[in-house]
């Protein structure tokens, strides 16, 4: 992890420093070595969260956009008490998760379903043949208002992580990839924005601008349901 709790402040870790982790409460032992980036881990024990993944500077670049209160914010479910480590939790409470290593299926659900305001960043340059995958089902889409309509079969990256919450892929550009959530047709729907609007939005919630985006975001499924049944109707 990138904080841990010393001498009562949400801290980045020091050579040599002790802490105590943001969720368990457990001491954690700066790691400042050459080879990985400088993190918080639990000391002789398993990380307190098991969705937590190593950090590469992929993660630490995004998260650093944010305010540090927003980075690694404890989660917790009221009903079950579970809890987990959000990457960034904006002022609207939406969670940003940022992925970089493969999930499986079963645990991509999991974090859908524990997030009720979710937006995935996910790490788009992982695998090499990716980013041509999905230009080229975006290509062979099919315009659908501001998006393109793909087919699923035409795209497995898109297919899988299809999901109730929106998917923004980076490849490093400047625009990222979305993938809106899931509609009732079973069809993709992929547009593009920009990283820097990406950011401002998130960062300034309460803007009116922020507030149409975050509402595209909750009704595309609804939209795109409209819109086909103003059609089926016509
Ligand atoms: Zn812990």
């Amino acid at each position: 992890m990138k904080f841990a709790i010393v001498d009562n402040i949400k801290s980045e870790p020091k050579k040599g420093q002790t802490g105590f982790c943001l969720s368990c409460g457990s001491l954690m032992i700066s790691k400042c070595g050459e080879k990985k980036i400088h993190h918080w881990s639990h000391k002789g024990k398993l990380e307190c969260d098991t969705w937590w993944e190593n950090e590469t500077q992929w993660h630490r670049n995004w998260k650093g956009h944010f305010p540090e209160d927003w980075q690694e914010v404890v989660h917790r479910d009221e009903t079950t008490g579970e809890r987990h480590i959000a990457d960034v939790k904006t002022d609207q409470e939406w969670v940003i998760e940022f992925q970089h290593s493969f999930l499986k299926t079963d645990e991509r659900n999991s974090r859908n379903a524990f997030y009720k305001k979710l937006v995935w960043v996910v790490d788009g340059k992982r695998l090499k043949g990716d980013e041509v995958e999905i230009m080229r089902a975006i290509e062979n889409g099919t315009p659908f208002d501001f998006t393109r309509k793909i087919l699923p079969s035409s795209c497995s990256l898109l297919r899988d992580w299809n999901s109730n919450h929106p998917v923004f892929f980076d490849f490093g550009q400047d625009k990222l990839i979305v993938l809106l959530p899931k509609c009732h047709d079973g069809m993709l729907y992929v547009c593009q924005f920009l990283r820097s609007e990406f950011i401002e939005i998130f960062l300034h919630g309460s803007t009116d601008k922020s507030i149409n985006f975050q509402e595209l975001l909750v009704n595309f499924p609804k939209y795109v349901l409209s819109l086909s049944s103003s059609v089926t109707s016509a």
